[in-house]
């Protein structure tokens, strides 16, 4: 179901992949590239962090390729080939910039970006086959901080790329969220009580991480659904929220009975209650 432009970019990324794997054999000169300096410098030094791109897109060979491209240039890169594992790590907090194509399978990628939109300011660069500039001028008023147009050169990406960090606030990821006796570590994923690891799941992690990184915000079981789980009520109950809510509580609360840290909100959700003490 590619159109043309599509077809295009299959064909060129094809040729960028190749030039991944032999870059002395005549493929495009910016992949022998040298890698440039950190891109980081800007930042304090207090934060040594790479920023972290997430590459949204469903051609494996174009993801690819631009995942070698940015990490030869300094970045650490995650991926994700569909539009709900892009939102989840959007949500977990694990990207300082998004590179979205649109057209990601099953999902109209302006979807996507209106839902990164509703929750998240994270800086977004719209890649496109669909050079029109209607869409362009649509993404743009959406939030998209840049569109390019498919194909595109990957060193004016990465300029593009600079250019967005530099003029949005970097996010200042804090690793370590300290609520009296509750410590989570997002670097190393760990939660502590009073000094001692409480052994979390994956999902419980993600959750209460999500929670604690908004102290006082209500969110309803959809809404978590959607950011901790990428998922919908279409695809999974809203009791899969209520069941590791009530596992977290027993690992983390004193009195899971009668909740200090995640309280619920009658009729409404959940919320991380920040009572130090
Ligand atoms: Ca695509």
């Amino acid at each position: 179901m590619l159109d043309m432009p599509e077809r295009t970019v299959r064909k060129q990324h094809a040729r960028g992949d190749a030039a991944v794997r032999a870059p002395h054999h005549g493929g495009p000169r910016f992949i022998d590239a040298p890698a440039t300096t950190s891109p980081f410098e800007h930042r304090s030094a207090a934060s040594d962090l790479q920023p972290t791109i997430l590459v949204a897109e469903d051609d494996h060979s174009c993801r690819s390729a631009l995942h070698h491209f940015f990490e030869r240039s300094g970045y650490r890169v995650t991926e994700a080939a569909d539009g709900p594992s892009s939102l989840r790590a959007i949500f977990q907090h694990s990207a300082d910039l998004v590179i979205l194509d649109l057209g990601l399978p099953g999902v109209d990628g302006t979807d996507v970006l209106a839902k990164i939109r509703r929750h998240s300011a994270v800086p977004v660069i719209i890649c496109s086959g669909r050079d029109s500039e209607e869409e362009r001028i649509r993404t743009l008023n959406m939030g998209a901080d840049d569109f390019v147009v498919k194909p595109f050169s990957f060193p004016e990406l990465e300029a593009r790329v600079r250019a967005v960090l530099r003029r949005g606030a970097p996010q200042t990821v804090t690793t370590r969220l300290v609520f009296g006796d509750l410590v989570i570590d997002r670097d190393t994923r760990t939660v502590t009580v009073r000094d001692e690891v409480v052994p979390t799941t994956r999902k419980e992690f993600d959750l209460l991480t999500f929670l604690a990184s908004s102290p006082g915000q209500v969110f309803s079981r959809e809404d978590l659904l959607e950011r901790v789980w990428g998922s919908t009520e279409q695809w999974q109950g809203r009791s899969t929220v209520t069941e590791h809510v009530r596992r977290v509580r027993l690992k983390i609360e004193p009195d899971p009975d009668s909740p200090r840290w995640i309280t619920t909100v009658r009729g409404v959700g959940y919320r991380f209650s920040n009572i130090s003490g």
